[in-house]
């Protein structure tokens, strides 16, 4: 970091601690918008305007109801995972009237359930080179295009990860040697750094738990070390939400679409009714054009709008487990090219953790998808080959299940053909839905969608498509030396038993974690820490502050204690008992700032609790590490 900005975030943090943490906040507002070109200057004055606060729910809500069959917005879109804000943000930022209604939560789907990739995909690299197949080249082309967009415009919530894949033949290092160096030759400038080989001394030295031979029999022969990029999947889609909001989107999650409105002439889809799932008070919301962004869901969603309506999705579940930090070291994964059954297995190391994944199955579509047992175990054997440490069941520390949005096209002539890429479709009625794809490449979806739509209800957007180069909310101000302005800076004022507030150290640990998941906000959650008491940890051995739980209520529609702990920090993906105990005082601050009542804090109890059982999968699984009870 340069002298002046380490200056000019110093000035910041100095101002902030001066005011009283008071929201009318110094926030350089030099922008979001760090990298922004041409049409996204204007875009930007109308984001500063907003006073970097993203309008407050009932707003939000009072916005939608305001719409009427003779004053209604021009895009309403359906889903707020990846897809959905990514469309509800392209569209505010071309200057069209744009709302959102998710559900649940922002992610709630399966963009907080992926792996955390921010990949071009170098197995449809094999697949292209193998089978001569040029389309397979372009998606890995564009999508690597995406991984540079996402890693620009959300530096806090993404970085590179070298991953390394183990040689136990030595054909396989010339194989998988000219594999990455053309992966990097396609991504050309957008490379994030070279791939190279290591000996199998070097990669036992910077791998310690890599086996040094395979079940076979057959020594290390050495690795090849690649990079993609790696993310916080539900933050990134939250920074996407408020980055929307800010723009002028009135999103607003707990709200679903329960029935589309079609009018009586021409039959198409101008609206739909929406029943907001936390009162259950159900209003209209008009549009010229509605876009279905609900990804495993579209087909529900299509059938509101046609009933004959043929299935677009191949629902395909895909198991992820967390294992203890000592499994990979800090900043390098390990990927298992093919397993006995020719499947691609990731060991990656995420949030102090490590992430291992994923597996295939045939499911049923629903919101919370529950890993199986012998999911899990194909996850662990897979691992178990490449490591020379035991591999144990009971040091899964949770254990999450998602659902792959696979889509076909229905009006393409060959129906039969599952794509990995997405699909954007029109029907009869106007509908228009968006789905298939990748969460790297949710922008390029979001702004076909758009333009569909724009073509669809003859909309006029004020300028074209400006994502390529938008920074969502914390980009700002973000450096990877950051946190050092936390650290030195700030305090921890924690409230102790006995009801005393006691300063505490800013520890590297939880500057960086807050740097990390609110990049320039970061100091907005310090000053909560410092000036509210709020500077304790929700739970023993992870940097999550309570802070954390009143920033998220007050800017980022954290509504329920699921939202917190599973989409707004991760302590359910990483460890799901850890969630449990964070829990109650989760939904104490909750309470207070959203002034619930008994009644309420008993029911997110539950809620919490029977969401949690859906991760670590005790329907299923047999834990035995002393804690959980074996059946
Ligand atoms: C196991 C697994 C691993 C993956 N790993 C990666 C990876 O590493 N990298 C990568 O790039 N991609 C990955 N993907 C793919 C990526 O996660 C998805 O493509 C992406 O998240 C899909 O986003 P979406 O917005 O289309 O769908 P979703 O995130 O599912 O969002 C749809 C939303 O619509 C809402 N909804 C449904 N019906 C309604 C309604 N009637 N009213 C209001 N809201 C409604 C739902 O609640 C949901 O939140 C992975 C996928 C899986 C399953």
């Amino acid at each position: 970091m340069g002298r002046s900005q380490t200056g000019r975030l110093a000035l910041r943090a100095a101002v902030m601690a001066a005011t009283g943490g008071g929201m009318s906040l110094a926030y350089n507002s030099s922008s979001i918008f760090g990298k922004e070109r041409g049409d996204a200057v204007s875009v930007r004055h109308k984001m500063e305007a907003a006073g970097w606060k993203v309008p407050d729910r009932a707003s939000q809500e009072a916005a939608l109801k305001g719409t009427s069959r003779t004053n209604p917005l021009d895009m309403l879109v359906i889903g707020g995972g990846a897809t959905g804000c990514g469309a509800a943000l392209d569209a505010a930022t071309r200057g069209l009237r744009v709302g959102l209604v998710e559900r649940e939560d922002f992610a709630a789907g399966t963009s907080s359930r992926s792996t955390k990739l921010v990949h071009g995909g170098v197995r449809y690299l094999e697949k292209a080179v193998f089978q001569l197949d040029y389309g397979q080249l372009k998606l890995v082309f564009h999508a690597l295009e995406e991984r540079a967009n996402i890693l620009e415009n959300a530096p806090h919530l993404c970085n590179p990860l070298p991953t390394m894949t183990p040689c136990y033949e030595w054909w396989q290092i010339p194989y998988y040697w000219a594999g990455f160096k053309l992966y990097d030759l396609v991504a050309g400038r957008h490379m994030l750094h070279i791939s190279r080989f290591f000996s199998a001394r070097e990669s036992l030295e910077v791998f310690p738990t890599l086996s040094k031979g395979n079940p076979e029999g057959k020594s290390l022969k050495g690795t090849l070390v690649y990079y993609d990029g790696q993310m916080n999947d539900s933050r990134l889609n939250v920074a996407l939400a408020c980055t929307a909001s800010l723009a002028g989107a009135s999103v607003l999650n707990h709200a679903e679409a329960i029935t589309l409105y079609k009018d009586e002439v021409t039959g198409k889809v101008i609206g739909a009714r929406i029943r907001n799932n936390l009162t259950g008070k159900e209003f209209d919301v008009y549009a010229k054009v509605v876009v279905n962004a609900a990804g495993p869901f579209c087909d529900e969603v299509r059938k509101l709008s046609d009933e004959k309506a043929l299935s677009m999705i191949a629902p395909s579940s895909g198991v992820h487990i967390v294992l203890p930090d000592y499994y990979s070291p800090e900043a390098m994964g390990l990927i298992v090219p093919k397993t006995k059954d020719g499947r691609v297995v990731f060991m990656l190391p995420w949030m102090g953790r490590t992430v291992a994944g994923t597996t295939d199955s045939v499911t049923p579509i629903t919101m919370l998808p529950e890993p199986h047992e012998e999911e899990i175990q194909f996850i662990l054997d897979a691992i178990s080959d490449y490591l020379c440490i035991k591999v144990r069941r009971t040091d899964v520390l949770s254990a999450w299940s998602g659902i792959r949005p696979l889509a076909s096209d229905p009006t393409a002539k060959d129906t039969a053909s599952i794509s990995r890429d997405h699909v954007v479709v029109t029907d009869d009625h106007g509908l228009v839905t968006i789905t298939g794809g990748k969460w790297t490449t949710y922008r390029s979806m979001a702004e076909d969608a758009v333009d569909a739509a724009i073509q669809v209800g003859k909309l006029q957007p004020q300028r074209g498509c400006v994502t390529e180069h938008l920074a969502l909310i914390g980009a700002d101000g973000f450096d990877p030396s950051y946190f050092t302005i936390l650290t030195q800076q700030y305090v921890r004022m924690k409230r102790t038993h006995g009801g005393k507030i006691v300063p505490g150290a800013f520890d590297t640990a939880a500057a960086k974690h807050l740097v990390h998941s609110y990049g320039g906000m970061a100091q907005r959650v310090a000053l909560i820490a410092q000036m509210e008491g709020l500077g304790k940890r929700l739970a023993h051995g992870y940097p999550v502050l309570e802070a954390e739980v009143a920033y998220c209520a007050r800017y980022e529609y954290c509504e329920s204690a699921v939202d917190f702990i599973a989409r707004r920090c991760r302590l359910a993906f990483l460890d799901t008992d850890a969630a449990g105990r964070a829990l109650p005082r989760v939904i104490e601050i909750l309470a207070a700032e959203h002034k619930w009542d008994k009644w309420r804090k008993k029911q997110e109890v539950q809620l919490a609790k029977a969401f949690l059982e859906t991760f670590k999968s005790s329907h299923n699984a047999q834990f035995d590490d002393g804690k959980h009870k074996v059946k």
